[in-house]
């Protein structure tokens, strides 16, 4: 009888596995809604950004670069290998101009995405 209640208990697991719905995501099949509070990939508002540096100035893994001959001429570079994904740039920036999204962040396969050039601003 006991044998029979187990039979039974994994007969209907197996039939739940059929009928509800999935646990899991299909990544990347499928998108991801991430929640808002992830910190992501970051992104830059060029229209915003004045090459001020104070994000370079402050974050803590010196993975961002300003490389700058003038106001009117300069890049912001980032470096996503060493990047903490820790929010301080968004946070430094008074303009709003650097910010994470929820996105993923993709993995680092070839040396072109060890550097990002976030804005590069010609006179
Ligand atoms: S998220 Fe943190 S580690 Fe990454 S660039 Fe911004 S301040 Fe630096
Ligand atoms: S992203 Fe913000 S803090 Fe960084 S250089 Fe641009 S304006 Fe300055």
């Amino acid at each position: 009888m006991k044998r029979l209640k187990k039979q039974f208990s994994l007969f209907s697991a197996i039939v739940d596995a059929f009928v509800e719905p999935p646990e899991t995501i299909r990544y990347p099949f499928e998108p991801l809604n991430l929640p808002d509070v992830i910190r992501g990939a970051l992104v830059l508002d060029t229209e915003k950004c004045s090459g001020c540096g104070l994000c370079v100035r402050n974050c803590p893994a010196d993975a961002l670069e300003l490389d700058n001959k003038s106001r009117d001429e300069f890049r912001l570079i980032h470096y996503p290998a060493r990047c903490a994904y820790c929010g301080q740039c968004e946070d430094s920036c008074r303009s709003g101009a650097i910010y994470h999204t929820n996105q993923l962040v993709k993995p680092i396969t070839d040396p072109e995405t060890c550097v990002v050039i976030l804005h590069d601003k010609r006179g």
